[in-house]
């Protein structure tokens, strides 16, 4: 039986605008398609009154606090370092997409990002870089921090604010504002609430240090940092940070190393219990994630000994060929297939039912595009149903180390018919028989000749039950 379960979900515009969601059936499986409302400018991640009070507030921090931001005439603007970076302890391949670039064409109800693309809502003066998959998730774990891209000085900052909103709203923000020392500014939109940075307003920060987690505070439709660049004082001195030919407000790029407008990868893979659970905005996602099994395995709706395989893409492109594949313990396949979009979405993700292996180790779930590989570990153990199998003695393997010929014995063992198995290492069954235990015990030869020296492993089970050993062959 081979039972296929596939899943998918498509994010065509993260906005700070409200979103759909729409069920599919596919095949025997269940899969969501999640699409995104385009914003427009009555319903911006900043509202117009939101700009003019940050605007005075920075006015403000300035002159009580006496804040030195003395501009050096004709400094350049910084070069900016990427605003998001992992956790301690978070490892997957990547977090993020681009929800929306700057709106480079200044006519209502038109659009334009800086790549004469349309990644982007009418009237959006920031970049928005959501998290990606499981973002309530991440917020709720802190995974995802953002990072101050530039040195300067905190010129005001924001917290205690709802974070878990869903769609355009008049909300403030939790947010930081830093100034640079040739006078331009940026803002950092959205945080979790409680997260935002303790550097005290006034005070400097270096390029790469935290200040807050990415959240949905304010008007915004899910996590994201909206992320705007200021040339000067005010909200209209806005730059787009990305150089490119449709980038009509500065010439030249804000980055250090400015990303590509698309750029396809997986995120992550995962080895999962049963289906994950995106759930509804602002609920938490429930990922169903493990790295540990015992077999035999039995997951929820799922056929005996079958976990979910799931990889998460963005960006990627309908001829990509994905060549996704299980890893013995010795890094040899235990199973491999190709996967190929049928479709572009920001990002995506799909899920395979898929038999696990019933040896004992160390595996690896991995997904390759482009020679680049996502991986995960994820690790097979036996159960012993000491009951059943042994009684009153220990099954034996001997002689252990073997040449071509070994047995298998025990004493006090549940009678009944039992299956005896001898794998190699990648999974390949080589010998297969059964045994009618009448008598409370086994005792059994077991021939080895012809196989190559090294190791094996000998499973003995019911149903019910089962004992796996290592032998190892000698020449
Ligand atoms: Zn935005």
């Amino acid at each position: 039986m081979k039972k296929i379960y596939l899943s998918f979900v498509s994010l065509f515009a993260f906005s700070c605008f409200v979103h759909a969601q729409i069920i599919n059936t596919i095949e025997d499986g269940q899969g969501a398609e999640y699409i995104a409302g385009n914003n427009d400018a009555a319903n911006p991640c900043i509202t117009a009154e939101q700009y003019r009070v940050i605007e005075q507030r920075c006015k403000d921090n300035i002159s009580l606090l006496g804040i030195n931001t003395f501009v050096e005439k004709g400094a350049n603007p910084p070069l900016l370092q990427w605003p998001l970076a992992a956790a301690t302890g978070f490892t997957d391949c990547g977090f993020h997409f681009i929800g929306a670039f700057v709106d480079q064409n200044t006519a209502s109800g038109s659009i334009q990002d800086f790549n004469c693309e349309s990644n982007t809502y009418d009237g959006h003066h920031g970049t928005d870089i959501a998290t990606w998959p499981y973002s309530f998730y991440k917020m709720d774990h802190s995974s995802v921090e953002i990072h101050a891209a530039a040195a300067g000085t905190i010129i005001d900052k924001h917290d205690g604010e709802f974070d878990r909103n869903c769609g355009s709203n008049n909300l403030t923000a939790n947010y930081v504002i830093i100034q640079h020392a040739d006078g331009s500014r940026i803002l950092y939109w959205h945080m979790k609430n409680g997260a935002v940075t303790t550097v005290a307003i006034g005070q400097p920060v270096a390029a790469g240090d935290y200040l807050g987690v990415v959240g949905s505070s304010g008007s915004s439709s899910g996590p994201h940092v909206h992320f705007e660049v200021w040339a000067g004082s005010s909200g209209s001195s806005y730059n787009d940070p990305y150089s490119g030919n449709c980038n009509l407000l500065n010439a030249n790029t804000w980055w250090l190393a400015q990303r590509p407008h698309t750029e396809p990868a997986i995120l992550k893979v995962s080895v999962n219990t049963t289906d994950l659970v995106m759930g509804t905005c602002p609920a938490t996602e429930t990922p169903n994630e493990s790295s540990q099994f015992t077999v035999p395995f039995q997951g929820p709706g799922l056929g005996p000994g079958y976990a979910k395989f799931y990889i998460f893409l963005r960006e990627m492109p309908t001829n990509a060929v994905i060549d996704v594949r299980i890893l013995n313990p010795n890094g040899s396949t235990f199973n491999n297939w190709t996967y190929t979009p049928s479709v572009f979405s920001k990002v995506s993700y799909w899920g395979w039912s898929k038999l696990l292996p019933t040896i004992a180790g160390n595996y690896t779930f991995q997904a390759t595009y482009n020679g680049v590989t996502c991986s995960t570990p994820f690790e097979i153990s036996t159960t012993v149903d000491v009951a059943a199998i042994t009684a009153t003695s220990e099954l034996q393997v001997f002689p252990n180390p073997t040449l071509d010929v070994f047995t298998i014995s025990g004493e006090g063992i549940e009678n009944g018919n039992y299956r005896l198995t001898l794998n190699n290492t990648t999974g390949q069954t080589l010998l297969s028989e059964n045994a009618n235990i009448t008598s409370h015990s086994i005792k059994k030869a077991i021939s080895t000749a012809g196989l190559a020296a090294g190791v094996y492993f000998l499973t003995v089970e019911t149903d019910q039950s089962r004992v796996a050993k290592k032998v190892y062959k000698q020449n």
